[in-house]
């Protein structure tokens, strides 16, 4: 250990707590400890989790109050994992249409966490989180990276799309934070031109950084760069992964052109889920100490283990806006085994449907499907309200591409009466990026899901051809 490392763990990010009102280093601490825990110490710990935040709901959210007097249970019928199930799952468009009766009247408005999402899906929605959830969420993903040898204080090189795209203000506690603690190098993965992969690998020889992070589609990207152009490559711990389904091919390239093993981790900001491959590369372990899982039908009825069903779950940290029998939108199976590492948590055998197939503009340049969604904000900046409430009048999309640099963007407003030309905006984003492309923007009434039930915003029939 770097006496940087020891100072980030011992100085710098406990300083970081207390200027954020967050408790990263304890929750870190706590879930280190936990670690190995066995099957039955998590779930008592997720059952008594669950009866404090059911209670919370009950008495501080308006929409459960509703929900429960309704169905005529009471918080106290609900004690355990398996007794959620006689409360029906909650989706999207429950929440659109309940967004202010999901916040809940016992959290100081000053320490909510405005968030939203639908890069996975094609359905963008709006939810909030607070300092303690995203405590437990920045822990769970630090104590994984400790699996790897990866250590709070290691330089990381971050390679892609929305997160990353934001403006960075060096002086804001988000900066600081994400330079002085993180230490996390910044870099777009929006424009893959040869100049700017060549400038991207070349910050990244400068910074010769200990892990790579990013979407798997998009540092695949860098690494076909890295080696069409045969150049060398400093030495990497650990390519993390996320964001997206990895295709083995991504993951084949990438140990290969980084000489490093790759760690996937799937997570979704609405409803708190998180998991990560270990080393023994089994499946991906639920941060079961943080949320609930369960695999359902489309109805919420929940599926045996090695069964493909609806992700599902509940949120244990989120008390802001909770989410209690949240349908994600992606599909997954829970595994039969256990890791042979020897922790107890589930794993997650393998998630569908997130896209991980590249587009490619007329030039051939892949594009990663994780910038499609980007593009839908004006500036690609999720910061500024009126750009977020022109965001918010789409209801569903979809990105197709069936030849080469050719682009339909499908897009399903919440009130189909919206003057059209106000999202002209869209057309010119996608054009900078699939230059000499026809690109067209088509207003519909309905995008309907795929055969299987999964909702996916981006449908490219032509990347097998070509790749
Ligand atoms: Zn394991």
């Amino acid at each position: 250990m770097s006496l940087y490392n020891f100072l980030d763990r011992y100085l710098f990010l406990p300083m970081g707590d207390l200027a954020g009102g967050s408790r990263v280093a304890a929750e870190l601490r706590r879930m280190q400890r936990e670690d190995f825990l066995p099957e039955e110490k998590i779930k008592a710990i997720q059952d008594a989790k669950l009866q404090r935040l059911v209670k919370h709901c009950y008495e501080t959210v308006p929409y459960y109050k509703q929900l429960f007097d309704g169905l005529g249970v009471r918080p106290e019928d609900i004690r355990t994992r398996e007794d959620l199930r006689v409360l029906p799952v909650l989706t999207k468009q429950i929440i659109r249409e309940n967004y202010d009766n999901m916040l809940s009247r016992a959290v100081d408005p000053k320490r909510l966490r405005r968030s939203s999402t639908g890069g996975s899906t094609g359905t963008p929605l709006d939810f909030c989180t607070d300092a303690d959830e995203w405590s437990s969420w920045k822990a769970s993903t630090l104590r994984a990276w400790g699996w790897y040898g990866v250590h709070l204080g290691d330089k990381i090189f971050s390679f892609g799309g929305n997160s990353i795209n934001q403006k960075k203000v060096f002086l804001s506690p988000k900066g600081l934070y994400d330079s002085i603690i993180m230490r996390n190098h910044k870099f777009s993965s929006a424009d893959v031109t040869e100049e700017c992969l060549q400038s991207h690998y070349e910050s990244l020889m400068r910074i010769r950084p200990s892990a790579l992070r990013g979407y798997g589609s998009a540092l695949y990207i860098l690494a076909r760069y890295i080696k069409e152009h045969g150049l060398p490559v400093c030495p990497i711990k650990a390519v993390l992964t996320t964001g997206e389904v990895l295709v083995d091919e991504y993951r084949r390239k990438l140990e290969g052109v980084f000489k490093a093993p790759v760690y996937d981790a799937y997570g979704a900001g609405d409803g708190g889920i998180l998991s990560h491959e270990c080393p023994r590369h089994e499946g991906l372990h639920i941060t079961e100490e943080a949320c609930i899982i369960e695999i359902t039908d489309r109805e919420g009825r929940p599926l045996p283990d090695g069964e493909i069903g609806h992700v599902c779950t509940t949120d244990l940290d989120n008390y802001a806006f909770p989410f209690l029998r949240y349908h994600v939108g992606d599909m997954a199976y829970i595994k039969k085994e256990r890791c042979s590492c020897g922790r107890g948590t589930r794993l997650i055998g393998e998630v569908m449907g997130r896209a991980g197939r590249l587009m490619y503009n007329k030039q051939g340049t892949p594009i990663s499907p994780t910038m499609l969604p980007i593009m839908l904000y004006p500036d690609l900046n999720f910061q500024i309200p009126e750009h977020r409430e022109l965001y918010n009048k789409i209801d569903k999309y979809q990105i197709r591409q069936d030849r080469q640099g050719d682009i339909a963007i499908l897009i399903k407003l919440k009130n189909g009466d919206e003057p059209k030309e106000q999202f002209n905006y869209i057309l010119e984003n996608y054009r900078k990026h699939f230059k000499e492309s026809e690109v067209s923007l088509q207003f519909v009434n309905d995008i309907p899901c795929l055969p299987s039930g999964k909702e996916d915003y981006c449908i490219s029939e032509y990347e097998h051809s070509y790749a």
